[in-house]
């Protein structure tokens, strides 16, 4: 199931062709976005989503359409979409540079299912491969041209890291800074348990504040853990109480293995790092 929604409300046809081929978004990946979970009707922190895409805007020096529009967008693809047969929308939203020259940026949101690997993800929990990054987590501060920590449209080599898993025969990725912390997995967030806290690694590495991760520790304080945000080394999520790699559409996934070594996966603290996340909707 799809529905592709614009800017002013309209819904078009997303098995149509509607971009040219002179987009930036298409020839440069110059361009940003966001992924919202909407469940049930209603989307998931909505909120800081728009937040991070007008902070992407700022740091690819874009102008994007006001927020207001966003909204209209979204609830088309809300209104639009079959919640009777399917209770959950992974909805896409995209803002690139335009065509080029035009300085008029292309948007649209494109809602579709979750896909049923993922949903297996969610089930099963997943086995991790760490891979090198190639990037110091100080470097964020010193070449903000990189757009380190911008959800830019460039996830080619975001694409890869996932392929080099596979063949590695893994589920999914955390990447490595160049002095071996910890940074993210290619579209999610790493958090850790460890006793009565939660750990997630700091933006000011580069890496995407996460709306998912973010969700959870705002739980979890309410509800008594304390929540950490520092640096961390592969040495702590082997020894950890559980791992996990948050992300809107992934949920809190459990993780594991870690390079082909178990890592603590208790069901029980899975299910309550879940229930803590889900608190935030009921
Ligand atoms: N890090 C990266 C690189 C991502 O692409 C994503 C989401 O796709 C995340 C983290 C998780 O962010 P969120 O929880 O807001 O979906």
């Amino acid at each position: 199931m799809r529905v592709l929604a614009l800017l002013d409300g309209t819904l078009a046809d997303p098995d149509a062709p509607q971009l040219r081929v002179d987009d930036l978004g298409v020839h440069r990946g110059d361009g940003i976005f966001e992924t919202i979970l909407v469940v049930e009707g209603r989307p998931r922190e909505l909120g800081p989503h728009l937040d991070r895409l007008e902070r992407s805007a700022r740091l690819m020096d874009m102008t994007i359409p006001p927020r207001e529009d966003w909204q209209r967008l979204v609830a088309a693809a809300v209104d639009a979409w079959p919640w009777k047969d399917d209770r959950e929308m992974a909805l896409k939203i995209v803002c690139t540079r335009g065509v080029e020259g035009t300085d008029v940026p292309t948007a649209w949101g494109l809602g579709t299912s979750i896909e049923e690997q993922t949903k297996r993800k969610r089930a099963d929990g997943v086995s991790v491969v760490t891979l090198e990054r190639g990037i110091a987590p100080e470097l964020m501060e010193r070449a903000p041209w990189l757009l380190l920590s911008a959800k830019t449209l460039s996830y080619a080599v975001n694409m890869a890291a996932m392929r080099e898993a596979r063949r590695r025969d893994a589920d999914e990725v955390v990447f490595v800074a160049s002095d071996g912390t910890v940074l993210e997995g290619p579209t999610s967030n790493v958090v850790l348990a460890q006793g009565n806290s939660l750990l997630t690694t700091p933006p000011s590495t580069g890496i995407l504040r996460g709306t998912t991760q973010g969700a959870l520790f705002r739980a979890a304080e309410n509800a008594g853990w304390n929540t950490r945000v520092e640096r961390f080394g592969v040495d702590d999520m082997l020894a950890a109480d559980g791992v996990w790699l948050a992300s809107s559409v992934r949920l809190v996934t459990q993780v594991r293995s870690i390079d082909g070594a178990e890592v603590k996966a208790d069901p029980a603290l899975h299910e309550t790092l879940g229930a803590l996340y889900e608190s935030n909707y009921s």
